[in-house]
Order: C-alpha cells, then structure tokens, then sequence
C-alpha cells in the first residue's frame, strides 16, 4: 500500500502558553517512524501557530484549524491563506463539523474554502465535494456521535465507511485518486484502541481531538508500526 499513515492532533480551542510548550516538549522527545512512514500534523489554535511552528521539530508539521473562503481584506476576526502561507503553515483543517453544526458552515462554503486553500499551496484535511486538486488533500471521516464522545466506531465500522469513500473516489474521481487518497478517521480515538484501527486496510491515519493533548498521542503516531 503506497499511502503514507496520516496522524493529526487537532487541538481545537484548548491550551495555554505553558500548556502548548508541554505539549511540544512530548512531542520533540518522541520516538516515532520516520516522516516517510508516518506523516504527523498538529493543529493549535491561531495564536499559538507562529509560536508551535518555531519549536516543534522539524519532522513534524502544523495547520490552522480554518481560514477564510478568500483574499482577505475587511472581514473582521477572519485569518487567510495568504496569512498562513507566509507564517510557513502548509496544512489547514477545513469543514469540521463542530464549525458546520456550530457556525452553521455548509458543505458549498467549506468547498470554495478547500478550493481557495488549495489555491495558494495549503494542503487540507477535509470531507468535501468540491475537490480538483486531490494530490493535496487528506479526507477526514469523523462520525459526530464519535466526537469528543469516549464513542469510538468499531474497526469494522470504520473500515466498512473508509472502503465506501474510496469506492465513491473510485467510481467518481478515478483509480489514481481512490488508491493514494489518504482517508483518515477521527472520533474518540485514543491511546487503546488507535491500533486496531490503523490495522484495517483503508484506515490510512487519524484525526485526533482529546488525546492529541496528552502524552498517548505519541502511542496514536506509532500505532501504524
Ligand atoms: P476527539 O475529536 O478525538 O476528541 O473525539 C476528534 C475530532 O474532532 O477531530
């Protein structure tokens, strides 16, 4: 299989300076496959991005959890990917449900915003439809009952989802794009059960929310191994 495990940390809106320094002294100390193997992104809130960005090793990446739908300009409280791009962030969360369900974002914005991302060299983590650019984006299936809930879904469950979206892929975008999509599961994951998930066939990483906060995150990017 050529499709290189995929581990994000998002760490939605949590954390202290002393809090995010924590985190990424765990990080830098910890054994993990090569990036060749392994691909981990973190994901702070915008204001600790320039500050992770600096101390986290260099192995690793990190991405805004959003950005505007277009050039910026005057849209007040709103970061873009022109921003990003010059702070050196290469990654960007886009479409998550708690901003669907929350900020009531739809499936027609979170495409213009993947399609704009995309646009200017930020590679996304996304479930959208509006995708030309696949060679850049990791897909995140994350079942919302599974969110922050302690609610894993089964392996078979995951698996049996996984092996549809790359059959959609398959019959929709072609072979190509269905055989080195990385499509990755998020949902409760955590330091116990992330191995038996990452044994299934079409589980190519995960999305972790909670334990992408605690030292067990470094179990999640060893689980593949
Ligand atoms: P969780 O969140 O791991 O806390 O369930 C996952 C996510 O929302 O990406």
């Amino acid at each position: 299989m050529g499709r290189r495990f995929f581990v994000g940390g998002n760490w939605k809106c949590n954390g202290t300076t002393d809090e995010v320094k924590k985190i990424v002294k765990t990080l830098n100390e910890a054994e993990v496959p090569p990036e060749d193997v392994v691909e981990v992104v973190v994901s702070p809130p915008f204001v600790f991005l320039s500050l992770v960005k600096s101390l986290l090793r260099s192995d690793f990446n990190v991405a805004a959890q959003n950005c505007w739908v277009r050039k910026g300009g005057a849209f007040t409280g709103e970061i873009s990917a022109e921003m990003l791009a010059n702070i050196g962030i290469s990654w960007v969360i886009l479409g998550h449900s708690e901003r669907r369900l929350l900020l009531r974002e739809s499936n027609e914005f979170v495409g213009d915003k993947v399609a704009y991302a995309l646009s200017k060299d930020i590679k996304v983590i996304a479930c959208v439809d509006k995708i030309s650019d696949w060679r850049n984006i990791v897909i995140a299936y994350e079942p919302v009952w599974a969110i922050g809930t302690g609610k894993v879904a089964t392996p078979a469950q995951a698996q049996e989802v996984h092996s549809a979206l790359r059959n959609w892929l398959l019959q929709n975008v072609g072979a190509d794009v269905a055989d080195s999509t990385r499509i990755i599961y998020g949902g409760s994951v955590n330091g116990a059960n992330c191995k038996e998930l990452a044994a299934q066939p079409d589980v190519d990483g995960f999305l972790v929310g909670g334990a992408s906060l605690k030292p067990e995150f470094v179990d999640i990017i060893n689980s593949a191994v």
